[in-house]
Formats: structure tokens, C-alpha cells, sequence
């Protein structure tokens, strides 16, 4: 039958794009982007994929309690012990595949250590490791003859059927039907909610809209994370990530005095988890008056810094800062979803056959606080325990598709502007590293009035509107949650 599949996919990240490969051969899979394959936040993670593989030194008992410490004891224990105890797994998988890590000069994979982690067990290709392993992905899926990749193409709804789903998909201006038996949504995280975000632009919570909007059980999506460290140049939207690595290596924090300060919040210093280091500088910011934060890693040797970061030595140096001769501008910005669409440790949604995986999904493995790099590690396990879900199942379902009829409204009118700014701002400024209570109130009343009018009344069925809907949708659930 046309534009029928067993499994849609909804994204084409690391969690979309390995979920795909780690389906049968046999499967017909449709995987759907919705812009070029490259962008996405998986393209954007510098600092590396955390595993224990090859590591004398270390373990998974140790990855799992660096793990639980990070995220408060919050985290799901079983799912945080599929997490390290797959972790060997998938980082084979990637390097077979041909991903390119860093090594020592003796042969061996380089391991670096980022914050919270008690043990060297970060594995990175420079500090452009999601591009890395994005890039290999991306190749070896085009050579599965059973992948259908669709770039250009957006989910724009998502209905459930007797036999399975169906899916509306927009590309070039025109709407199209595609049914399945399962459905996977890997279309990561929701940082364009806020006004500043290290997030590429894509990152708008549709599947976690289009989920909510099924029944699917959403959890926890107030825990977001805020990285301390973004280039500090709040006139762009898309904020410029200084790698956790950088900390890492040695690198200071300063405040606008140019003191070190996070002797006075946490004994880890510099090395203490994200959410702590930027309620460190929230709270040393209401101290000095100042927003202005530096981080320096000038007194490390500069050629080790240029070699060890060499994108964001370039990109820093772009904006006049020489990060090995003096300290570079810093400021916390929404970074990461740590909640997301509820699933089971086989990342399947309260929706039979409705998976998640990836940003999207609330597996539990973080629980109040993800520990660095472990987001691309849960992107690659948890696809692969969906995949290898649904390929138990595959060969229960029915013969047939049950197809939706998508509606089309001759009144359509096109969405007014300015609402996604209006939502930015309301996130903003009610709900960042400290929470206003002085505006949350309102903020929740305004976006849930923007939500109801997106709802109700007849958009024209495009980007603009279908990302509205998603940011009203996913903004009044983390205000809902926390107000
Ligand atoms: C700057 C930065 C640095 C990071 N560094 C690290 C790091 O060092 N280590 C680490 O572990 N993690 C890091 N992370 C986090 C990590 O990169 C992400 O959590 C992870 O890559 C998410 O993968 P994903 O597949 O879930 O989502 P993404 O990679 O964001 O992919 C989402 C996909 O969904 C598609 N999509 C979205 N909506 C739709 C729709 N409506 N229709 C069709 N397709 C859709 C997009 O086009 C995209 O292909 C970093 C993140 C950022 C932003």
C-alpha cells in the first residue's frame, strides 16, 4: 500500500537515525526530518558520549552512582543500569561504524573527565563529537535499501488508529498522509521555548506536543537543565556552548571582579554538576550586582588549548576573545530537557506501539540533573531498546492500515506574529535558573489563553504555526507543573 511503513520515525538525530539502524533489515522504515539531516542538537554536543568501555579503572557501578549523585537520587535506578551496563554496547556499535574518537599517543581512546564524573570516561573527537557521530550515522543509514530518509519534512500531527497510527507530513507547502503500525518520535528537545538556548533551531518539543495532544502521559518537563557556561552574547537567540570539557581541563570561573567564587557554593569548585554552578552564578549574580561571568583557561598551555578545543578556540576568537590569553564572557542558558514524554525501559509511551527516545523522552536516567555527556549515550541506548521492542513485536500486527483522513479548513487564515516571542519571553523571565514567582502566575495565564486560540480557531498548516502550537503546548505544561 502507498505511504504505508511499519515504523515511522519522527526525527533523524542520533536517537532517531540509530533506533532506525538497530530495526530489522526486513522492516520499512520512514524516517522524516524536519529540515536538512545535520541540523539538530546532536550536531551541536561538543564534549563527548559518556561509557565505561575498555577502562580498567573504572566501572558501571561507579558510571551509575556519578549518575544517581548528579541527578539528586531522582533517577530511575533500573533505567539509569540499562544506561552504563549498554553504554560498552553502543560505543562499539559507533566506532565499528567509523566514528573517529581521540586517542593518546600510545593508540588508546582518550578519555577525558567532565563534571560530576568521579572517572576519565568521556570519549570525544576533538570537541566536535555530535557532528562526529552524527556524520557516521548519517552515512551508514543511507545504505540501508529499507530506510526511506524525507528531509524537509515535518510531522504536523499524529493521530492514533485502530492498526496502528497515522501521520500528517508537510513538505513543500503540501500536506500528505503516511500510516504505520509503530510510531517513534526522537524529535528532541524544546530549548526555543526560551529566548536564549545553546539549541539549533529546530528544537521546538513538536513530538512531545503531538504526544500530549494523544493522551501520552508527559513527566517532569520543569526539569530543565541551564548550562553554566554559554558564550555570554545575549543578542543571539542560539547561544554558543563552551564545552563542560573546558571546566575539565582546568578552566576557572569568575565573577565580575574576576574572582573565583565557587569556593563559597560548593566544594567541587568548578567541577560541581551544572545545575549547582549555575545556581552558583545565579546566586553570586544577586551578590554582586553583576551579570557579568567569566571562564579562563588562559593559564593552561596555549597550544594544548588550541589543539584540545579547537572549534570553540575559533568561534571565541571570532567574537575577539583569545580564550589562551585571557577569560572569555560566560552566562547560564537553557541547555537541556531532562523530563519529557513518559516511557518504559523500553522506551514505550503510556500509547501501545507510540515510542520515545532521545530528548523528547523521560526515561528517568537523569533525574533532577543530567550528568554531563550522558545525553547522546541515552539517545543511543534507549533507541535501540525501542527498536529492539518493536521488532518483538512486529510480527503481531495486522495486515492492514487503518488510515486517518487529515482535515482541511477552507477558512484557514495565517498565524498572526509574534506569539512565539511572546511565549520566549514569558519563559524567560518566569522560569530560568531561579524561578520568578512574581510573574509565573500571569506568564501561565498568558500562554495558556495562546494555547487555547491556537487550538480552537483555523491556522494555514504551516512550520510557523505547527511551532507555535508546539511552544504553547510545551511551555504551559512546564508552567502547569511548577506554578
Ligand atoms: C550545544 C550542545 C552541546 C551538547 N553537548 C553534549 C555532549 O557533549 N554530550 C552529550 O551527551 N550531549 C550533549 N548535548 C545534548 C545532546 O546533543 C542531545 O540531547 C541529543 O543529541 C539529542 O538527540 P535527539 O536525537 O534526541 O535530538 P536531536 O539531535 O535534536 O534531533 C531531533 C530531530 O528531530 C527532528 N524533528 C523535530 N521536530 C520534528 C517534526 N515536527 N517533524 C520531523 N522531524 C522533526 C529534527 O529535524 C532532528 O532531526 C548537547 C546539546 C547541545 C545543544
Amino acid at each position: 500500500m502507498e505511504n504505508t511503513y511499519d515504523v515511522i520515525i519522527a526525527g533523524c538525530g542520533a536517537a532517531g537515525l540509530y533506533g532506525a539502524m538497530n530495526l530489522p533489515k526486513t522492516c520499512r522504515i520512514l524516517l522524516l526530518c524536519k529540515k536538512e539531516l545535520t541540523l539538530c542538537n546532536s550536531a551541536l554536543a561538543q564534549g563527548g558520549i559518556a561509557g565505561v568501555y575498555d577502562s580498567p579503572d573504572d566501572s558501571t557501578e561507579l558510571h551509575k552512582n556519578d549518575t544517581m549523585i548528579a541527578g539528586g537520587f531522582k533517577n530511575n535506578p533500573e533505567t539509569v543500569q540499562i544506561l552504563v551496563e549498554s553504554a560498552a554496547h553502543e560505543i562499539k556499535a559507533i566506532l565499528d561504524m567509523g566514528v573517529d574518537f581521540d586517542k593518546t599517543p600510545d593508540g588508546n581512546l582518550h578519555r577525558t573527565l567532565e563534571g560530576g564524573h568521579s572517572r576519565h570516561r568521556i570519549f570525544h573527537h576533538k570537541d566536535t563529537t555530535g557532528e562526529e557521530i552524527l556524520n557516521t550515522l548519517i552515512r551508514n543509514v543511507k545504505t540501508f535499501p529499507n530506510i526511506t530518509i524525507m528531509e524537509n519534512s515535518m510531522l504536523v500531527d499524529l493521530k492514533k488508529t485502530r492498526t496502528g497510527f497515522s501521520v500528517n507530513v508537510l513538505k513543500d507547502g503540501e500536506c500528505s498522509a503516511y500510516h504505520s503500525h509503530f510510531v517513534m518520535l526522537a524529535t528532541g528537545g524544546i530549548g526555543r521555548v526560551y529566548e536564549f538556548t545553546t539549541n539549533s533551531k529546530i528544537a521546538t518539543g513538536d513530538g512531545i506536543a503531538f504526544a500530549y495532544e494523544n493522551g501520552a502521559e508527559i513527566r517532569n518537563l520543569h526539569l530543565i537543565q541551564f548550562h553554566p557556561t554559554a558564550f555570554n552574547n545575549h543578542h543571539t537567540r542560539e547561544c554558543f556552548l563552551i564545552s563542560e570539557a573546558v571546566r575539565g581541563e582546568g578552566a576557572y570561573l569568575l565573577n565580575c571582579n574576576k574572582e573565583r567564587f565557587m569556593h563559597r557554593y560548593d566544594e567541587r569548585l568548578e567541577l560541581a554538576p551544572r545545575d549547582v554552578v549555575s545556581h552558583a552564578i545565579a546566586l553570586e549574580s544577586q551578590a554582586t550586582n553583576s551579570k557579568d561571568f567569566y571562564l579562563d583557561i588562559s593559564h593552561k598551555d596555549s597550544e594544548f588549548i588550541k589543539n584540545r578545543f579547537p572549534m570553540i578556540y575559533e568561534k571565541v576568537l571570532e567574537q575577539g576573545y583569545d580564550m589562551t590569553k585571557e577569560p572569555i564572557p560566560i552566562y547560564p542558558c537553557q541547555h537541556y530537557l531532562m523530563g519529557g514524554i513518559q516511557v518504559n525501559s523500553n522506551s514505550e509511551t503510556t500509547i501501545k506501539g507510540l515510542y520515545a527516545a532521545g530528548e523528547c523522552s523521560n526515561t528517568g536516567v537523569h533525574g533532577n540533573n543530567r550528568l554531563a555527556s550522558n545525553s547522546l549515550l541515552e539517545a543511543l541506548v534507549f533507541s535501540r531498546q525501542a527498536a529492539l521492542d518493536i521488532t518483538e513485536k512486529l510480527n503481531d500486527v495486522p495486515d492492514e492500515f487503518e488510515e486517518t483522513v487529515f482535515p482541511v479548513y477552507e477558512d484557514a487564515k495565517p498565524l498572526p506574529k509574534g506569539m512565539r516571542t511572546e511565549i520566549r519571553k514569558i519563559m524567560q523571565s518566569s522560569y530560568f535558573v531561579l524561578p520568578n514567582h512574581a510573574t509565573l502566575l500571569d506568564g501561565f495565564e498568558r500562554v495558556k489563553e495562546i494555547k487555547k486560540l491556537l487550538n480552537t480557531e483555523h491556522f494555514i498548516i504551516d512550520s510557523d504555526y505547527v511551532e507555535a502550537k508546539s511552544l504553547a503546548t510545551v511551555a504551559y505544561i512546564i508552567l502547569k507543573e511548577v506554578i
